[in-house]
């Protein structure tokens, strides 16, 4: 079998699976703003926790494309759990990037069972988008270190076991510290309530004293910086995935409802302008599907657009995730504003991703930082 066939084989067996497993569950996640226990109990059936990481490690040793398949799949019908499930993957790259063995022993096996989950603390109160402009410290104690500061806005806090803790270490650079959830020192703020992936728990996480011991620091206690730059590259595909799902489910929800919704005596499927519309929105999701399969195929090949890549496919897919359900409300009329239709949820979920793991603006940012990068010197 052809890789080809074989992704396809993966995305069909997925696309089956999230219709009847995690579907039915979506709407009920959002109206109830509550963790997706069950969506995330049918991914466990499905070995998915374990997807990203390697076989030695108890994982499925699925690449990058395998990952962006099952992240797109999931979000196609239910942005919540695809974003659960890949946060854990990030939050544990590090370790098994940078880690040593025995800490990759004692964590990543749980993850990738899907007994414990992980969240990934960059952004604070005082900002997202200036990571090295972070607050929160690490300083050598007897060992190991101790943290204190605060970290904000982080996804699945409260629910994971584990947290992928990037702080300023109090001697040089900065490190990444495996935190646990039961660790003195560590505590949770309040939940925040949102606009939209309100299945998605959202809180502070606050280091007072925190004691971390020496075995549980990623790698190099003063290279955290780099490590966390590379698992963005790493993320940001992942990111994309999830923008382009869901601008899927919104665009295959627009094409059932327009095929059968009646006016002037026909199927506004039947219109010129809603065939225009409907064309642009598919072209949009595949233009952006391709841009995204370009990033992933030069993807870990030490290829020096790899960065910029993984930037632009993370600004096309989430802005079409954006595009593609605010058209989606449009040609479902006022139905498309009332709860009862997916369309509108997928709206107002698709919104977050153009913000978080580095805002549309960053994005740019960095794509003109690497068009320019030929004329510009290196700390212009
Ligand atoms: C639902 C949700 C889940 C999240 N999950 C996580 C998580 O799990 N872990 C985590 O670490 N973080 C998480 N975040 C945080 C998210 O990554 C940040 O909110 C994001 O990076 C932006 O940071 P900020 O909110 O501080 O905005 P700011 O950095 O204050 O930016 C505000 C505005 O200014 C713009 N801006 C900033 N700097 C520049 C510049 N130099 N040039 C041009 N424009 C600029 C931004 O694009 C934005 O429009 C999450 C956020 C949300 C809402």
């Amino acid at each position: 079998m052809e890789a080809q066939d074989i992704y396809e084989a993966h995305r069909a067996y997925l696309r089956r699976f999230a219709e009847a497993e995690i579907k039915p569950f979506s709407a009920i996640v959002d109206e109830e703003a509550r963790f997706p226990t069950e969506s995330i109990a049918a991914i466990r059936k499905l070995d998915l926790p374990g997807l990203a990481f390697p076989a030695a490690f108890g994982g499925g040793d699925g690449d990058l494309m395998a990952q962006v398949l099952a992240v797109e799949e999931i979000a196609r019908v239910c942005a919540c759990t695809a974003h659960l499930m890949l946060t854990s993957w990030v939050a544990i790259m590090p370790l098994v990037v940078a880690g040593s063995a025995e800490l990759k022993e004692h964590i990543v096996p749980q993850v990738a069972a899907g007994r414990a989950q992980a969240s990934f603390c960059l952004t604070e109160p005082g900002g997202g988008s200036d990571v090295a402009g972070i607050r929160t410290v690490g300083e050598p104690t007897a060992g190991g270190w101790r943290l204190n500061g605060a970290k904000r806005f982080i996804s699945n806090a409260g629910v994971a076991d584990w947290y992928a803790v990037l702080a300023r270490n109090a001697t040089c650079g900065f490190g990444i510290f495996m935190v646990h959830r039961d660790d003195p020192g560590i505590s949770f703020g309040r939940a925040e309530r949102k606009m939209g992936m309100r299945g998605s728990p959202l809180a502070d996480v606050l280091f007072d004293d925190c004691f971390v011991p020496e075995g549980r620091v990623v790698g190099d206690p003063t290279a955290g910086y780099a490590t966390m730059m590379d698992i963005l590259t790493y993320s940001r595909p992942l990111i994309a995935a999830h923008g382009l799902g869901i601008a899927q489910g919104a665009l295959d929800e627009t094409i059932a409802y327009t095929s059968q919704r009646m006016q002037f005596g026909q199927p506004l499927s039947r219109f010129q302008m809603i065939r225009g519309m409907v064309a642009d929105m598919m072209a949009e999701v595949e233009a952006a599907r391709s841009l995204l399969y370009r990033c992933v195929a030069i993807a870990g090949k030490n290829d020096e657009r790899a960065r910029a890549f993984a930037s632009m496919a993370k600004l096309l897919c989430t802005n079409a995730a954006m595009s593609i359900t605010t058209n989606a409300v449009q040609l479902h009329g006022g139905y498309g504003y009332i709860v009862d239709y997916p369309v509108e949820r997928m709206m107002r979920d698709a919104k977050v991703t153009q913000i978080w793991e580095g805002t549309n603006q960053i994005q740019q940012l960095l794509i003109a930082k690497h068009a320019f990068s030929p004329f510009e010197s290196q700390d212009s």
